[in-house]
């Protein structure tokens, strides 16, 4: 059985920082650096969090964070919204705590940046100009390579890969949908935003149709060949919903060629099938702010330097988060605030002529397979001449076959592990 943790033992462990200090990362020395301009762009995990740390670290930066809306709906955790037992309000976060520390919050959109003339312009014609510039503004999706579908069809057939009013529209539509129903997802081939999120998705539906309409049934085209966690979810699904999920991988008919939003109707090469709600995922790329600071390149992602994760395309441009090309870092939450503290760092130092920076980096992935059924598969990442690598040490893995109870405590701790990072970046 696996020792029981405090709640603070929890927040500190799962989040990689002491419970007490912004992070434990950062030694708090705080660096003079008076008059000189951050703009981050993203108010989202890896954004707030870098705004954050520069201003706690270096008061004397002035610190501008342009958020695309008032409030941030968090993913993690939205599938709990998806699958009925977890409330939007509770993904949702201001951004009062992070103004309050003293960084100009601004609600609305970065349109442009002109990186030779050092400033960004908003939507309402706000220029800003900026000493260093950080990107975290996440993904955008490739609208173009299935038949039927496009941004606009996402209002019939979501997403629900950025959270907020798209999750609770899956709801909705799960709702409406009768016993006996098809739930079909259609998931891309990476890299993508937090992989096993697919796999906790199709659980989390599943907990729910188990539940409420038990002759339901779902369908998933997936265009891998494999899947994240899969051997851990194919376990929990045995166990927990016999017959109820049927996975397609590339090599079973799970590329989907074409999605009719009127019939609802999924096609593949060899197949049409008839669905009452269908979650269609695109395949992704960094968001399109990048590409106007000429920092993503022709993959659709943004090459940085690991040391700092500085843009290797294009001078004073930070990027990171989901945006940032660094494999094999994953794209989620808790790297995007680890790598958070990289980037203030590395940028603290340049603004400041101080020492480098430390590079190494969390990675704290917890799924559900059920609301008491959590795996972990955690690890640290370092950075060795110029290259992310895995520190094989601090690998942590839900193993096959663990008993109901250690199943329930790994829920607990993705619970903790939500609320010390939400905590952590807002609170
Ligand atoms: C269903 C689901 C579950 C997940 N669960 C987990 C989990 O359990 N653990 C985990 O670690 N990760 C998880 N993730 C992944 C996690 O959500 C992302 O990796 C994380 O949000 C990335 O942070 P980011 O700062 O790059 O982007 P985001 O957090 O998405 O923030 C980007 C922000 O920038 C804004 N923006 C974009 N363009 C502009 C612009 N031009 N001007 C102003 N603002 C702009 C966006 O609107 C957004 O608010 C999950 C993802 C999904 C989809």
């Amino acid at each position: 059985m696996k020792r029981a943790w405090t709640r603070r033992q929890a927040i500190s462990l799962i989040t990689g920082a002491s419970a007490t200090t912004l992070s434990g990362l950062i030694r708090p020395r705080k660096a003079n650096a008076r008059g000189a301009k951050v703009v981050v762009v993203g108010g989202g995990f890896g954004g707030s969090a870098t705004a954050r740390a520069i201003k706690y670290l270096a008061p004397g930066i002035e610190v501008f964070l342009i958020a695309a809306d008032a409030a941030f709906v968090c993913c993690p955790g939205s599938n709990k919204v998806i699958g009925g037992f977890g409330r939007i309000e509770d993904q949702t976060v201001g951004y009062g705590a992070i103004a309050k520390a003293g960084v100009k919050v601004i609600a609305g959109r970065a349109e442009t940046v002109d990186a030779d003339a050092r400033r960004v312009t908003l939507a309402d014609g706000t220029v800003l100009p900026y000493d260093k510039l950080v990107l975290s503004p996440g993904i955008g999706f490739h609208w173009d390579e299935v038949e039927g579908v496009s941004a606009a069809t996402a209002e019939e057939i979501p997403h629900s890969w950025q959270a907020g009013p798209q999750t609770t529209l899956l709801r909705r539509q799960l709702e409406a949908m009768p016993d006996g129903g098809t739930f079909a997802l259609v998931a891309p081939v990476g890299p993508l935003r937090c992989p096993p999120a697919v796999g906790e998705r199709v659980s989390l539906v599943a907990h729910y149709l188990k539940t409420t309409k038990p002759k339901s049934k779902i369908v998933v085209f997936d265009a891998k060949s494999k899947f994240a966690l899969q051997d851990l979810f194919e376990e929990a699904w045995e166990e927990l919903y016999p017959g109820m999920i049927e996975y397609r991988l590339a090599e079973t008919d799970g590329i989907v060629r074409a999605i009719d939003p009127e019939t609802r109707t999924v096609s593949t090469d060899f197949d049409d099938i008839p669905a009452d709600v269908i979650n269609f995922i695109p395949r992704q790329h960094a968001a399109d702010i990048t590409d106007s600071a000429g920092a993503m390149d022709e993959t659709g992602w943004c090459p940085v330097d690991p040391a700092t994760f500085a843009s290797t395309r294009v001078p004073h441009v930070h990027v990171i988060g989901d945006a940032a090309f660094a494999p094999p870092l994953p794209k989620a939450a808790a790297t995007a605030v680890s790598v958070a503290e990289t980037c203030a760092q590395a940028i603290i130092r340049d603004l400041t002529q101080g020492a480098v920076p430390d590079t190494r980096w969390h990675a704290g992935c917890f799924s559900l397979a059920a609301p008491s059924h959590g795996f972990e598969a955690s690890t640290d990442f370092y950075n060795k001449d110029g290259h992310v690598a895995v520190d094989e040490a601090t690998m942590n893995r839900s193993p096959l076959g663990a008993s109901g109870e250690d199943r329930a405590a790994d829920a607990e701790k993705a619970e903790l592990w939500l609320t010390g990072i939400m905590g952590k970046v807002w609170g």
